[in-house]
């Protein structure tokens, strides 16, 4: 099988310094019970929270920083789906509030405060428990304040990592007590190892042009491809099929999470008509389901996406359909 969690480290390449520190942390023993990981959008930093919650939860890990990338802990990591990883994101707080995450403005302080409830709760399966708050420059004035006591007294066994594109938005009192790993924008070299898998040879010109408009940032390195290479598809007028040989792309590591996203709710509405219809199983609108409420909550996007096309596959091959 392939190691999933060392991939998200390789993902991670190109912030030499900010993973430097993470590793020399994790290497000493003594991780920080709070961090800030500060820096431009799409430069790594909620993969770099990803590869800390690994490597603090990895079941067997091959060194203190070196989480294996194989077990079920670290298969839940990458898939959003550890019960000792809480992303306090606004996906988080629009299920608290049964809203949509797209209009969610800003992180309240009933988020913070259910959040610190279950970060009191022993760890489920591992031995730490770790929450990302993201984006932190989104914390309401209360809600600062709420996460600054937890920031002063953690309980025990407590990890915290603060996401932020403006670090200077925090309470000037959160930065003092948390470390600041900064993150920059990533080099022309490392857009196109991300974007090609490290296949250099594979990077032809729309690549080259995207990563040289993007700004050092994966997320708009993304967008600029995915325009150029008339990723825009029909989706409302898809068959199912044409949508799953589409999904296939999504080996490919240079499709980003908002082509992903929307690819999911396009195979979502295409599954519930089958159901409606009698023609496919609930199990496989339920599964469809799964992968895109994990994607929203953080999972590995290619990982997510090949993990429902081998099931909706195995599906159709149950009931006897070419695939
Ligand atoms: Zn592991």
């Amino acid at each position: 099988m392939t190691p999933v969690v060392a991939d998200v480290f390789r993902h991670v390449q190109g912030q030499d310094a900010a993973l430097g520190l993470l590793a020399a942390a994790l290497e000493a023993g003594r991780v920080p019970h709070a961090y800030i990981f500060s820096g431009p959008a799409g430069v790594g930093k909620k993969t770099a929270a990803r590869a800390l919650a690994a490597a603090l939860l990895c079941a067997a890990p091959r060194g203190p920083a070196a989480p294996c990338g194989e077990c079920p802990a670290c298969r839940k990591v990458d898939a959003g789906a550890h019960p000792d990883l809480l992303w306090v994101d606004y996906v988080y707080q629009a299920a608290l509030l049964k809203e949509e995450p797209e209009k969610q403005r800003s992180l309240k302080i009933d988020t913070v405060r259910r959040a610190e409830a279950s970060l009191r709760l022993k760890p489920l399966e591992g031995r730490v428990k770790m929450a990302v708050i993201t984006p932190a420059d989104a914390l309401v004035e209360a809600a600062a304040h709420a996460l600054l006591k937890l920031v002063e007294e953690p309980p025990p066994g407590t990890h915290l990592v603060l996401i932020t594109e403006e670090v200077g938005a925090l309470l000037p009192t959160l930065r003092s007590r948390c470390q600041r790993v900064r993150f920059s924008p990533l080099s022309v070299d490392a857009l196109t190892r991300i974007l090609t898998g490290d296949r250099l040879d594979a990077a032809g010109d729309d690549l080259a042009r995207a990563v040289r408009g993007a700004e050092g940032s994966v997320l708009k390195a993304r967008a600029l491809l995915d325009a150029a290479e008339g990723l825009r598809f029909d989706w409302e007028g898809a068959s199912l099929s044409e949508l799953l040989a589409w999904g296939e792309g999504f080996q490919n590591p240079r499709l980003g999470r908002p082509a992903a996203e929307r690819f999911l709710e396009g195979v979502l509405a295409q599954c519930q008509a089958d159901v409606r219809a009698g023609t496919r199983d609930a199990e496989d609108l339920r599964r469809v389901f799964e992968s895109l409420t994990r994607l929203r909550r953080n999972a590995a996007v290619s990982l997510t996406v090949q993990h429902l096309l081998l099931h909706l596959r195995r599906a159709a091959k149950k009931r006897g359909e070419a695939s």
